[in-house]
């Protein structure tokens, strides 16, 4: 037997994620709630009124939306304490993840009145969830700055960290916007670039940020519609403390074997062994020397 349906509850606040193109996506609590709250808070009532439409609902839509947001959130409190129930809906996903809804959602619980989540689409876990970057840990950054000078100056601030990073980007941006963070971050760097999510031209493309640009450019279609840019995290360790470790080595290198040289080096700076063995095979030249493995 199918759970039964729920009506949403007096003077509470349901925060209530809607599709990102799918209209199928929703889930049946979303279309409960949407179907017995009092009162419907949109970023966008067109939006909107057509999913409701879509599911035959009726509702009483109000405009809710980054313009207006600090005028109308006392009057959306002002109906939560008289006991209306309302819904707070953005114009796609998952309400003030990059669209409007923290003012009133800190207010309203600042006040005690009941907030609840009803969990639903998000563009940035739709496209985590498909992409392939593997990596368990991952930072939702949303838009990056428009203008190029800031971006690259965020973009410094994330360069080093190892968890996938996730964006949001506009069309009119996003080939400038992927030339930055190929830039910043480094051409070889795993990626991808997952455009119009749910819809009929779905796009997951990975590749690397170098070759991204060339990706976007090659066709114009490429460019169009909504994006989220995923890159997967710097790769730190065993490449950076060899970099580190290289001087030591090359000094002990003009006075001794590779050999030796890896492994006063290795205590020298904490760097494996092996891996200074390898490096200063390479630095010397000279492949013939023992292995490190004899030198006990
Ligand atoms: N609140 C939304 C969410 O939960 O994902 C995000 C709203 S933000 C104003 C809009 C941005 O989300 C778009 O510019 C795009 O970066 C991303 N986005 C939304 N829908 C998308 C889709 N279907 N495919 C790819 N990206 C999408």
């Amino acid at each position: 037997m199918h759970p039964p349906p729920v009506r949403a509850r007096a003077g509470t606040l349901y925060v209530l994620a809607t599709p990102i193109g799918n209209l199928r996506d929703i889930t049946l609590r979303a279309l409960d709630i949407l179907g017995s709250v009092d009162l419907v808070a949109a970023e966008d009532t067109r939006t909107t009124a057509g999913l409701l439409a879509a599911y035959g609902i009726e509702a009483r839509l109000f405009a809710y939306h980054e313009h207006n947001e600090r005028s109308a959130t006392p009057v959306l409190l002002e109906r939560l304490r008289s006991g209306a129930s309302i819904a707070l809906a953005s114009d796609a996903g998952t309400p003030g993840i990059s669209d409007p809804g923290t003012l009133l959602v800190a207010a309203a619980r600042a006040e005690g009145i009941p907030v609840e989540p009803i969990p639903g689409p998000n563009a940035a876990v739709a496209a985590l969830s498909a992409c392939g970057l593997d990596a368990p840990h991952w930072l939702f950054y949303g838009f990056l700055p428009a203008k190029s000078s800031a971006r690259r100056k965020v973009l410094e601030t994330l360069r080093d960290l190892p968890h996938t990073l996730v964006f949001y980007e506009a069309p009119h941006r996003i080939g400038e916007c992927v030339a930055d963070l190929a830039d910043i971050l480094g051409g070889t760097r795993r990626a991808c670039i997952a455009r119009e999510l749910t819809k009929r031209f779905e796009t997951l493309h990975r590749c690397t940020l170098a070759e991204a640009c060339p990706w976007l450019a090659a066709d114009e279609n490429h460019r169009r519609g909504e994006f989220v840019l995923l890159v997967g995290g710097a790769v730190p360790a065993a490449y950076d403390e060899l970099a580190a470790a290289r001087p030591v080595l090359a000094a002990l290198l003009d006075e001794l074997p590779a050999s030796q040289a890896a492994r006063l080096a290795a205590r020298i700076t904490g760097v494996r062994k092996n891996l200074l063995y390898q490096a200063a095979l390479e630095q010397a030249g000279d492949k013939h020397d023992e292995s490190p493995h004899d030198q006990t």
